[in-house]
């Protein structure tokens, strides 16, 4: 029998209140055991709230304007009820459950199951999937009817959830390394297969339909299909070089740490596509990039990844921020491509011909690269044991205009999504935090018309929820401001005398002098001087520091500020 979708939204609003993986694991295990084969892609999809994989054409394309226009048609909520429920929960999905049950969708709802059958999960994904492929003229429009229509069939706990699977906001801790965890309990099949079947085809529903069909053979056989994205390894923040060495055991490679886009770059013969660090498809952005890989590579199947970086007129780089204009500016984009000439600097080797590498070790992915890369530009590196030779690389990269060094372990295998140990990046700054914008006041005088003071807010990981710790309108040019504004007022939930609320979506990297405790906020921290430094287009909220963080480095600071880092800064300064 066709599961229904209802199910699904009782079996989140479980796992949410659940905080032992295990016990969230064992319910879903559980629960898509149960599944038929021809749906167990779509449940899955839908419990994550990833419906469609990233590398993917479909796009739902539903704005949170679009989202609160609807619920405020369905519900007759008025702007100051949306404020008020977003502001207790600051969960999207939640708001809606609560206004439709206020207003009394309930019983409408209700009486309406008696003559319906109740919504299945094929209904409400097929639904989905007709909104991600319309397109073209008219196609807001026809996107927002197929939307009411679905809403105003469902109880308000399907609206809750509905909801978040739009805005891929399920706040109930089961990621997808979760549910990878799950369908191997389910399916009783080796957790490393799951995992490394998921990331060669890239489509976790995919992966649970193979593992109930086909079970171990049937995942084992899977090959690595080029043009899906692999999540990015990611890094940890260190100090300075000592601690970046003592972690890797006394050696370690350093890297000069490039300020531009990150890219993962797949090749087959002469197809060529450029994943972002976001896993989207940035390849029409860069198209002499393109180009190089074309004729450069000494391959006819590769995955390889590198920085792109934006070069000035004096060859040396510039900031990451003149790059961003490639990817916003679709329409004069030639223009802005030869005004803002980039450069590929490759780092990391995942795939070649036929042969996956992420299990092999740094070194010898390196040294695949290296017979690869053609005339491409490797990153500059050093490989040392000795801090004062590492002390001086890191002042080289300086010199030239970048960021700082990355430390990688000289062992390691590439670990997709993880931020881990194994790779520490070094940067000057001593401490810096990726804040999301909740809130921003209308500026004065020159800034009248911009939303140019910032809310600064961190997450807490275990409600999802953010909490300010500190405010400035310091650090943005002026274009930047005029940017923002637009951006920020496309994501409004209310506003309150000077004040306009936002939904949590832009990252900020945001400076300061020190930590404080302090009552002003309810987080209890408060940033003294902080100063944006830099839009983080690359990042998604929930890719932000955390409260966790924040109270780790507000210990933390006392131990380091007198140290070495406070040399570094008034060499530099
Ligand atoms: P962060 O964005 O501060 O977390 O630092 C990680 C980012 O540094 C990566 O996503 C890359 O875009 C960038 N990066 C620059 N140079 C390197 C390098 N040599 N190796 C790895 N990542 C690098």
């Amino acid at each position: 029998m066709a599961a229904k979708f209802i199910e699904i939204a009782e079996l989140c609003d479980k796992i949410a209140k659940i905080n032992e993986r295990n016990v969230k694991i064992s319910l879903v295990s559980n629960f898509i055991k149960e599944i038929s084969p021809d749906e167990v892609d779509i449940a899955v999809r839908l419990i994550i709230g990833k419906i469609f994989p990233e590398w993917s054409d479909y796009r739902l394309e539903i704005s949170w304007s679009t989202i609160i226009k609807l619920i405020k048609r369905i519900t007759k909520a008025t702007n100051k009820d949306i404020l008020e429920e977003f502001s207790k929960t600051g969960d999207p999905g939640e708001m809606t459950q609560v206004l439709m049950e206020k207003k009394g969708i309930i019983k409408q709802a209700t009486l309406m199951t008696l003559s319906q059958p109740e919504l299945t999960i094929i209904d409400v994904y097929r639904t989905l999937e007709k909104i991600a492929r319309i397109k073209g003229e008219g196609s807001r429009e026809r996107k927002e009817i197929l939307l009411e229509n679905l809403l105003r069939l469902t109880k308000p706990l399907e609206a809750k959830y509905i909801v978040k699977v739009i805005l891929g906001e399920m706040r109930h801790g089961f990621n997808e390394g979760l549910m990878e965890e799950a369908i191997a309990k389910a399916f009783r099949v080796p957790i490393d297969l799951v995992r490394k079947a998921n990331m060669m085809i890239g489509d976790i529903g995919e992966v649970a339909r193979i593992a109930l069909l086909k079970g171990y053979e049937g995942l084992k056989k899977i090959k690595m299909r080029l043009f899906h994205p692999i999540k990015p390894m990611l890094a940890q923040q260190v100090e300075n070089i000592f601690e970046a060495l003592k972690e890797h055991g006394g050696k370690s490679a350093f890297e000069f740490k490039l300020d531009g886009v990150r890219v993962q770059i797949h090749k087959k013969d002469s197809k060529v596509r450029i994943f972002s660090r976001r896993l989207t498809d940035i390849t029409e952005s860069l198209p002499e990039i393109v180009d190089l890989v074309r004729k450069e590579i000494i391959a006819d199947e590769v995955i390889v990844e590198g920085e792109v970086i934006a070069i000035g007129k004096d060859k040396r780089p510039l900031p990451f921020q003149y790059l961003m204009r490639r990817f916003k500016r679709a329409r004069n984009l030639s223009k802005v491509i030869k005004e803002i000439p980039a450069d590929l600097y490759l780092f990391d080797c995942l795939y070649v011909d036929g042969e996956l590498l992420i299990d092999s070790k740094y070194v010898d992915r390196w040294n695949i690269l290296e017979k690869i890369h053609g005339r491409i530009k490797l990153v500059p590196r050093s490989i040392t044991s000795d801090p004062n030779e590492a002390q001086k690389f890191f002042d080289l990269a300086r010199k030239e205009g970048h960021e700082g060094l990355m430390a990688k372990k000289l062992d390691s295998e590439y670990t997709p999504g993880n931020r881990g140990k194994k790779w520490l990046k070094i940067k000057l700054i001593l401490s810096t935090l990726d804040l999301v914008i909740v809130a921003a006041d209308w500026g004065y005088g020159r800034r009248k018309n911009w939303l140019s003071d910032y809310y600064l807010a961190a997450r807490d990981e275990k409600t999802g929820k953010f909490y300010v710790i500190g405010k400035t309108f310091k650090g943005l040019t002026d274009e930047e401001f005029e940017e923002i504004t637009q951006r920020l007022l496309k994501l409004k939930i209310g506003e309150k005398g000077r004040t306009v609320y936002v939904k949590p979506e832009i990252v900020v990297e945001v400076s300061f002098d020190e930590i404080q405790k302090s009552p002003k906020y309810e987080s209890g921290y408060a940033l003294r001087f902080a100063r944006i430094i830099k839009i983080r287009y690359d990042k998604s909220p929930e890719e932000a520091d955390t409260l966790n963080t924040v109270r780790e480095l507000y210990e933390k600071q006392f131990k380091v500020k007198a140290k070495n880092n406070l040399l570094n800064l008034s060499r530099y300064n």
